[in-house]
């Protein structure tokens, strides 16, 4: 017991570690999906197979660990949200998995979200793969609203990402 410990009459055991899986047993195939390999090239298979995720009992999506690279997703939405979104969910986070391996600042906070370099970078292959499968504009709009993005930065990230937005049905 160190003396804090006794001070306070109780124990507390501070070697709690984040518990990670691998990418792989969660998702599979994206070793095949070809912006994936566009991504990684030659290393797409070693990039997945040593991608680790953490899964979040906090609301929200998915994100990457600003320090080692790790996926967090929340488990919620790995286990509720509509599937179409986590596959893009998972090609955007991919983009950032590389841009943290060549040493990109992921989270400047010189820009906002939505003008954040990385960020757009990440939604421009996520836009390109859900037109691959064939959504319509309207369904990739819906796709990149969030509840925490105006209207406004809903627009400003359209615009970057070239969708166009039927002002007449909003
Ligand atoms: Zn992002």
């Amino acid at each position: 017991m160190t003396h804090m410990d006794s001070f306070l009459g109780v124990k507390i055991s501070r070697n709690a570690h984040t518990s990670t899986h691998r990418f792989t047993e969660y998702f599979q195939g994206f070793e095949q999906v070809e912006i994936v390999r566009r991504l990684f090239d030659v290393q797409t298979e070693e990039v997945l197979s040593n991608l680790r995720i953490e899964f979040s009992g906090r609301r929200g999506y998915m994100g990457v660990s600003n320090n080692d690279g790790h996926l967090i997703i929340s488990a919620q939405y790995l286990n509720h949200g509509d599937i179409l979104d986590i596959y893009l969910d998972v090609i955007h986070e991919l983009v950032h998995v590389k841009q943290f391996m060549e040493g990109k600042e992921l989270f400047d906070q010189h820009y906002s979200y939505v003008e954040r370099p990385t960020e757009v970078e990440a939604y421009r292959y996520a836009v390109e793969e859900a037109r691959n499968l064939g959504l319509s504009d309207d369904r990739i709009l819906e796709y990149l609203k969030t509840e925490w993005m105006s209207d406004e930065d809903l627009l400003c990230l359209a615009q970057a990402l070239n969708i166009k937005i039927d002002v007449s049905a909003r």
